[in-house]
């Protein structure tokens, strides 16, 4: 396994299990997520083991298979997961002949220039099925490890100090429903977060979910202390669960539930994803019902004006609607007290949307 797998006391560990002292182990560590996960260089540790650990696990298991840079500085890394830095040459050419299982990460510029943030993926594909998403089209193949969502921190990271700027934030918002690969995606976190390791803090991470309350209710008793967004995109259970499938297994009032829970419990505020389909869920009645919902909710809205991906999986074609009736889907958020903003679109001359760069990379 690679080093992006292991945290400080299973690391611990193995270098036990082979006749070394524990003590050096954070350092290494330490020194790896600083170098976003590039070298274990400068390190005091026996040199014997530091090439057993560059020799037999590798520092990396993942790979960047395609790197797409934007005019507004958002940067799209497509990462083949699966292979070892350990590989021969030979498997290695063969792996980037066929792109094999990969996923995509993104680097953000925010707006202060000496920051950015990331968003990753949790899975190969995403089963969720929502039909206005790209990564879905293909279904899920597999959740990823731990260690490949920390790679892909570690890619960005690397990315944001090629731009001079510091990696801030980190969302889970890439391929994949994180809560349904709840226990790799928060021993992800851990470590990105962790000081000893990526140090990036917990209050920089956000997990975002399409709604799996189970999930969400186990947020909520383990007190993480990650910010949470919801994907609602409707707020009445029939219009949703026409263009998101599970809102057949958990309801809109069911999820909403959960949130607060996990606000009354954290004291977080909660960030409502909703992507605004022409004709779908962007009418006026729609707009009042979600303000009515979420009344006294510490509930941020993100309206996203819908990316073209084609069809979905039903078959179906989506339409951004007019930036009018954009518009007046936000006026009348905020005319009842919401607090509503656009998503800035990013990366609009790259494939923007998530899973548009695997799925073209694929065709
Ligand atoms: S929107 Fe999210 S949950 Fe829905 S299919 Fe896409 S990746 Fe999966």
């Amino acid at each position: 396994m690679a080093l992006s797998e292991y945290d400080v006391r299973s690391l611990e560990e193995l270098f036990s299990g082979w006749g070394y002292p524990r003590g050096n182990t954070k350092k290494l560590l330490r020194r790896y997520y600083d170098s976003a996960g590039e070298s274990i260089d400068g390190v005091q540790v026996a040199r014997e083991l530091k090439e057993r650990v560059l020799g037999e696990m590798g520092l990396r298991s993942t790979r960047v298979l395609t790197r797409q840079e934007a005019s507004d500085g958002t940067v799209k890394l497509l990462i083949g997961v699966g292979e070892s830095s350990s590989t021969s040459k030979r498997a290695l050419s063969l792996a980037s002949a066929t792109v094999g299982a990969s996923v995509e990460c993104v680097l953000m510029p925010s707006f202060r220039s000496d920051r950015a943030a990331g968003c990753v993926s949790s899975q190969v594909g995403c089963a969720m099925g929502c039909d206005f998403c790209a990564s879905t089209k293909t279904g899920v193949e597999r959740s990823l490890t731990s260690g490949e969502m920390v790679e892909q921190f570690l890619w960005l990271r690397g990315e944001a100090a090629r731009l001079g700027r510091r990696l801030q934030t980190i969302v889970f918002m890439g391929m994949g429903e994180p809560l349904m690969n709840y226990d790799n995606v928060t021993a992800a976190i851990r470590r990105m977060a962790g000081e000893d390791l990526g140090a990036i803090g917990w209050r920089h991470v956000t997990v975002s979910t399409v709604g799996i309350v189970p999930g969400i209710d186990r947020m909520t008793e383990e007190g993480l202390g990650m910010y949470l967004a919801v994907s609602l995109h409707a707020p009445d259970d029939d219009t949703r669960s026409a263009i998101v499938p599970t809102g057949k297994r958990y309801r809109v009032a069911d999820i909403l539930a959960a949130v607060r829970r996990y606000q009354a419990a954290t004291g977080r505020i909660v960030t409502i994803e909703y992507t605004l389909l022409e004709g779908v869920n962007d009418s006026d009645a729609q707009a009042r019902l979600l303000a009515e919902l979420l009344d006294g909710g510490r509930m941020h809205v993100n309206l996203i004006p819908y990316n073209a991906i084609g069809p979905g999986v039903s078959g179906r074609e989506y339409r951004r609607p007019s930036q009018e009736r954009m518009d007046r889907f936000l006026d009348i958020l905020r005319g009842r007290g919401v607090v509503a903003h656009f998503r800035r679109t990013r990366g609009a001359d790259i494939d923007g949307a998530c899973g548009q760069l695997r799925e073209r990379v694929l065709a």
